[in-house]
């Protein structure tokens, strides 16, 4: 039951943007997509089909139109979420759909217009505003990443080598799931810094890209959000809440052309096409509800996407369409696709308190640096009472904690302190030069003495400098709530933003009943229908069976439409089980013929199968550990031989071998002595030549694998090769001689 509770379906929501001037120009006769903002629906019309047959309607949380504002969205199907994370829930926001059509608008937008703003910085500015409006009890850690999967592979994008850099790997841990390792994270402590951050990723994801467009559709970008909140609960100590956000715009959900390409574009193109098809799979499987596996493992996308889909977090999908006929069938496979997902039930709970929240280590490196600052300013308060000639009756209180007004006045009298200090030394030195009884040495001794006891205070007041400045850049890392952000906003916006705010939480709830009612409406027709007589009867049945069979129409077109994709992507899963087939025969052919089998054992015995990696490796030859100790050493040579020697060898020098190759002589190698090919410079002698035997009807041709032999036991066909150059030389000499 409790379980139940907790669950929630993924959100989805749509948005079809506006024609384009090429669509417009090209005389597209208006969109395809409809939509009804109220009821949320979208109806797709097919442009080759008949004005008879039904249209197509899908239902979603909410829909937004070509004039549907970024703001608008935001406040009514994101905000929610938002919020969420900031309670300490992971939230993820993923946009989908065909490249063009408005991905990277809805999650960017443009940055430079406040109307224009997509998801991304109005998220920044949601957190950081939150942040300075909460109560002064709370302190925040905002850290940021920024990553992409390009060709199955992650790359960091705040890593300033990232280009030279190793991919980076996935990892799992009870705690936070699956996570990437050494992933580079940015603290931020304001919206321009995290906006920084996010350029910066931007500008590397650019760099290498030949065309961005073309890159940005073929690559997943992945931009992550930690808020750490600490808060003191009932019980006094400081609880944390780790929320975190995924922001994702996936790569173009159009499948990569792999007819015409070939090489590196064909194996990328595949791997496109595995991550879509895997996230498909894994929607699917979570929607279906009935299989037991959900393929998480087959792509990287999916795996770092697996709290999100079915798991700890809440979801908003935002399925992105375009209008014009064209793409047509490319629209309703996204669609298809959001409505599945709309079926994916997911637990999202408050990550309470985790071990690795990186807020509990900064407040112990706090706590830290300021005991160790604290006892050093109250030791050199210690000192100047002592200078003063106060009596101390504080003694073994230095570990106590101290209020902050009391901090300051610590601090000054160690400032003090330090300048008393510098005063009499100075005037310790001062005396001791006037000084006319003390011999010269003894001078020198005693100003040394002294120099070096103030170069000590120096060296001691800088040490607490760096302490200071350290402790302080910590600090300021933590936002505290109502004082880090000075909130510039005044009363009046305040309330407007509210206002709006509620008119969008309104919305939601409007659009939800109308959707309940269009539900139950349908459910209780049949309950409501009292007739009067015979002739009513007969119209509303009528109107009833008419109703249940275009239902029943659009139910048969859809299982045809299903039918039919099933079809493509049986066919595309054969083709590349083929094409992976005959790659295998390849390889297996080569292993049979050129590897001797002792070595192809050796290297089969050292594959390992990795399950966090899900691929074979090689394991290392000698462990790494005890590389050093168990590396054979390079055995000394017999004595009487210049250098170590196989036992072959030996063998041979006792046969009497000849005597040159007694240390080389491993193996016997019959050297390739076919003869040069001249029959290109003459054509005449080529039908002579393809007689030759030793060319072209060589009986090891036929078995597929050339053999050398040597020329020199073959009269025939070195005879003949000579006739050919001669041949080859009379026919050059006249060309020449003109
Ligand atoms: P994707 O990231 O899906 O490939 P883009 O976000 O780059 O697509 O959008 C393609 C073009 O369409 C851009 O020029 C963008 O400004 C425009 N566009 C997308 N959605 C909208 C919208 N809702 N309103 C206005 N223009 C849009
Ligand atoms: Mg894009």
């Amino acid at each position: 039951m409790s379980k139940a509770k907790s669950s929630e379906s993924v959100k989805v929501v749509v948005r079809c943007r506006p024609l384009n001037r090429k669509e417009e120009s090209n005389g597209a006769a208006g969109g395809i997509v409809q939509m009804d903002l109220r009821l949320g629906q979208v109806i797709l019309r097919n442009p080759r089909a008949s004005a008879s047959e039904p249209q197509k309607t899908f239902t979603f949380d909410a829909v937004y139109d070509a004039n549907s504002k970024q703001r608008d969205m935001y406040d009514e199907s994101l905000r929610p979420l938002i919020d969420s994370v900031l309670a300490g829930f992971n939230g993820t926001i993923f946009a989908y759909g065909q490249t063009g059509t408005g991905k990277t608008y809805t999650m960017q937008g443009v940055w430079l217009d406040p109307e224009k703003r997509g998801v991304i910085p109005n998220a920044f500015d949601h957190i950081f505003t939150h942040i300075s409006r909460s109560q002064s009890d709370k302190q925040y850690l905002v850290r940021a990443s920024y990553l992409e999967i390009y060709r199955e592979e992650i790359r960091d994008l705040l890593n300033p080598n990232h280009a030279s850099a190793k991919a980076l790997e996935l990892r799992e841990s009870p705690e936070i799931g699956v996570y990437v390792q050494d992933l580079t994270s940015c603290v931020c402590k304001s919206i321009k810094e995290i906006e920084e951050v996010m350029n910066m990723g931007n500008q590397a994801r650019a760099v290498g890209a030949t065309d961005m467009n073309e890159h940005s559709s073929r690559s997943h970008a992945l931009f992550l959000i930690t808020v750490e909140c600490s808060q003191p609960g009932p019980d006094g100590r400081k609880h944390i809440r780790v929320g975190r956000l995924n922001l994702v715009d996936l790569a173009g959900s159009e499948r990569q052309a792999k007819t015409g390409v070939q090489g590196e574009r064909l194996k990328e193109a595949a791997k496109i096409n595995l991550s879509l098809s895997a996230l498909g799979n894994v929607i699917s499987a979570l929607a279906d509800g009935r299989s037991g596996h959900v393929p998480y493992r087959d792509s990287k996308l999916t795996r770092l996407l697996q709290d999100s889909l079915g798991g700890n977090a809440k979801t908003v999908m935002v399925a992105t369409l375009g209008p014009a006929p064209q793409h047509y069938d490319e629209t309703l496979i996204t669609l298809r696709y959001a409505n599945r997902a709309k079926n994916i039930q997911n637990q999202p709970r408050v990550n309470e308190d985790p071990k690795d929240a990186l807020l509990r280590e900064f407040q112990r490196e706090i706590a830290r640096l300021r005991a160790q600052l604290n006892h050093r300013k109250w030791r050199s308060k210690q000192k100047k009472e002592r200078v003063d000639g106060e009596s101390w009756d504080r003694d073994g209180d230095e570990e106590t904690e101290f209020e902050e007004e009391e901090d300051v006045e610590v601090e000054k009298e160690a400032e003090e302190y330090v300048k008393l200090e510098e005063q009499r030394l100075e005037r310790e030195k001062e005396a001791i030069r006037e000084d006319q009884f003390l011999l010269a040495e003894e001078k020198q001794r005693l100003l040394g003495e002294k120099e070096r006891m103030m170069g000590d205070l120096r060296k001691k007041q800088e040490a607490t400098e760096q302490l200071t400045a350290k402790y302080k850049a910590m600090e300021s890392k933590l936002l505290v709530g109502g004082k880090n952000i000075i909130d510039h906003t005044n009363e009046q916006q305040k309330m407007l933003e509210i206002r709006r705010q509620e008119i969008a939480e309104q919305m939601r709830k409007e659009r939800e009943m109308q959707q309940q009612m269009l539900v139950q409406d349908e459910e209780t027709l049949e309950l409501r229908d009292t007739f009067t007589s015979l002739q009513q009867e007969v119209e509303a049945k009528t109107k009833k069976l008419k109703k249940l069979y275009a239902k029943l129409q659009c139910i048969k077109a859809e299982l045809q439409d299903v039918n039919n994709e099933h079809v493509t992507s049986r066919q595309e899963l054969e083709q590349t089980q083929n094409e992976l087939t005959r790659e295998l025969k390849f390889k297996y052919l080569i292993i049979e013929n050129f590897i001797p089998p002792e070595e192809k054992n050796k290297i089969m015995n050292r594959l390992t199968f990795d399950p966090e990696e899900d691929q074979w490796k090689f394991q290392p030859l000698v462990p790494a550990s005890s590389k050093s100790l168990q590396m054979k050493r390079r055995p000394a040579s017999t004595v009487g031989y210049k250098r170590p020697i196989s036992q072959y060898a030996r063998v041979a020098i006792t046969m009497g071998a000849h005597s040159r190759y007694r240390a080389e002589n491993i193996m016997f190698l019959e050297l390739d002595m076919t003869p040069p090919n001249t029959a290109s410079l003459d054509r005449s002698a080529e039908a002579e030549l393809n007689q030759s035997p030793s060319v072209d009807n060589s009986p090891t041709k036929d078995r597929g694998v050339h053999k050398s032999r040597s020329w020199c036991k073959n009269p025939k066909s070195a005879s003949s090769s000579s006739t050919i150059s001669l041949v080859a030389c009379h026919a050059a000499t006249p060309t020449v001689a003109q």
